[in-house]
C-alpha cells in the first residue's frame, strides 16, 4: 500500500530497528515502548486487521503467533509471561491500519486490559 507507514518500513523507506525478518514477516521495536520489551510483528502482506482477511493471510497470522512465542522465549520471558496482542479498529486502540501484533514483556500486566 502506497501510503501505509508499515508498508514503508517493510520496503525500507522508513528506518526501523529490526529484530527479525524473513520473506513473510518483519519484527521491529515499537517506537513508543509500553514495556521493557515491546516489539511489533508485521506480516509483509498488507491487510488491515482480522476483519480484512480473505483466508490467504491465515499462514502469516499463525506464523506470527508462533514466532512471537519463540522471540519471547529467546529474550528470556517464557517463564515470566508475555502479551501478544492486536487491536482491531480505532475504538480498540488501532492506530496503524496494517495488521500487526504487539509482543510486550518485562513488567506486570493487569487483566482486563485498559
Ligand atoms: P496500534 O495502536 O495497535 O495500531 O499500534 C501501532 C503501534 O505502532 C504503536 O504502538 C506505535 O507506537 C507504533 N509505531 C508507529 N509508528 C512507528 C514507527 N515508525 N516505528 C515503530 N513503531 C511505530
Ligand atoms: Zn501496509
Amino acid at each position: 500500500m502506497e501510503n501505509c507507514i508499515f508498508c514503508k518500513i517493510i520496503r525500507g523507506e522508513i528506518p526501523s530497528k529490526k529484530v527479525f525478518e524473513d520473506d513473510r514477516i518483519l519484527v521491529i521495536e515499537d517506537i513508543t515502548p509500553q514495556a521493557p520489551l515491546h516489539l511489533l510483528l508485521l506480516p509483509k502482506r498488507h491487510f488491515v486487521n482480522s476483519l480484512d482477511m480473505s483466508g490467504e493471510e491465515d499462514g502469516e497470522v499463525g506464523y506470527i503467533f508462533r514466532k512471537g512465542g519463540e522471540i519471547a522465549k529467546q529474550k528470556g520471558f517464557a517463564e515470566s509471561g508475555f502479551r501478544l496482542v492486536q487491536n482491531n479498529g480505532a475504538g480498540a486502540g488501532q492506530s496503524v491500519f496494517h495488521a500487526h501484533f504487539h509482543l510486550l514483556a518485562g513488567r506486570a500486566f493487569t487483566w482486563p486490559p485498559g
